[in-house]
């Protein structure tokens, strides 16, 4: 019996992704409470329900692709306009999260599943709208090993790497703690850049130098922040994203709920969040991340800066 699958949140990410399952042969039903989202979704070829119990009433699986973690409790738990989706889904259903929230929200979601009789786990993704049109996420998954191997064959249609990261909650580890590897590694290869300009260094001398020695990471040598060295980065496009800086700033946020929650001093990742926050409150609310370096520089070129 084909597996029929119920789709939260038909955004940028869960639109292309539930077009993927279609396109794979899956039964899937669509949810989202925006018109405009229904809309596209609709154009796509995704069956749209009247709403989220509609669409979870027969399913045995429910995948959530939503902005923030209290929409993912919302949906699960109800609220004044919704009853909540744990209530009405048949015993036993498979709730993903493949939204990117706090690993406590993603905990106590599972925690809310399995309490109300079905099963649970987090799945969030990284690759980016591209990714998710391509079928070619990365997923970080948290459940257990029985729930993990249901959800696999699944994962696989929308992604190319899925890596079981331990029990619940793990995925959004996995990706807190990337992320926040990524935004301390985009601020700390801006700056020498900038420093570089400021010391006469071309950024092909300083990119050849680096990427062959001891400052090689993804954010120079893929994502490098100044155009020229990397053909395919943002910075050849005037800072399109990409992963746009509001994103960076979302997670940092989640990462910085994590320290707090665990009492990991982390001052990096910590300054590397309200560096990123700023940023978003600018420009870096639809550039790419890289485009942090242009802060960096106006920041330096500021009277008294040098
Ligand atoms: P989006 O805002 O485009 O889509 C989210 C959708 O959820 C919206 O259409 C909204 O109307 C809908 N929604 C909210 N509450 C709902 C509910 N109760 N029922 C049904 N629909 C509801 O966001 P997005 O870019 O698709 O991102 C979704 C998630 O994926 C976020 O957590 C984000 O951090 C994460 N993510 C995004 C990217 C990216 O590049 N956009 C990359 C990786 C991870």
């Amino acid at each position: 019996m084909t597996t029929s699958i119920a789709f939260l949140g038909l955004g940028h990410m869960g639109g292309p992704m539930a077009v993927n399952l279609i396109a794979a042969g899956y039964s899937v039903t669509g949810f989202d409470l925006l018109p405009a989202a229904v809309s596209s979704a609709r154009a796509a070829g995704i069956t749209v329900a009247q709403s989220a119990a509609d669409a979870v009433a027969s399913a045995d699986i429910v995948i959530t692709m939503l902005p923030a973690g209290r929409h993912v409790i919302a949906a699960y738990t109800g609220t004044d306009e919704q009853p909540g989706l744990l209530s009405i889904a048949r015993p036993g259903t498979l709730f993903i999260d493949s939204s990117t929230i706090a690993v406590d929200d993603a905990r106590a979601a599972h925690d809310l599943a399995v309490a109300a009789g079905h099963r649970g786990m987090d799945a969030p993704v990284s690759g980016g709208v591209v990714g998710a049109e391509a079928g070619t996420l990365a997923f970080m998954v948290g459940g257990s090993d029985e729930d993990f191997a249901t959800a696999l064959p699944i994962l696989e249609v929308m992604g190319k790497r899925i890596v079981h990261c331990g029990e619940s909650g793990l995925g959004q580890a996995a990706k807190v703690c990337n992320n926040m590897i990524l935004g301390i590694s985009m601020i700390a290869v801006s700056e020498a850049f900038v420093l570089g300009e400021k010391l006469g260094l071309s950024h092909q001398a300083l990119f050849d130098v680096a990427s062959n020695a001891s400052g090689q990471c993804w954010a120079l040598t893929t994502n490098c922040p100044v155009p020229g060295p990397v053909e395919t980065s943002p910075a050849n496009r005037d800072y399109a994203p990409g992963f746009a800086g509001a994103l960076m700033a979302k997670d940092l946020g989640l990462a910085e709920q994590a320290l707090a929650s665990t009492g990991v001093q982390a001052e990096l990742g910590s300054l590397a969040s309200a560096i990123y926050r700023r940023f978003a409150e600018g420009s870096g609310a639809t550039s790419d991340f890289s485009g942090i370096i242009t802060d960096i520089r106006e920041r330096s070129s500021a009277p008294g800066a040098s």
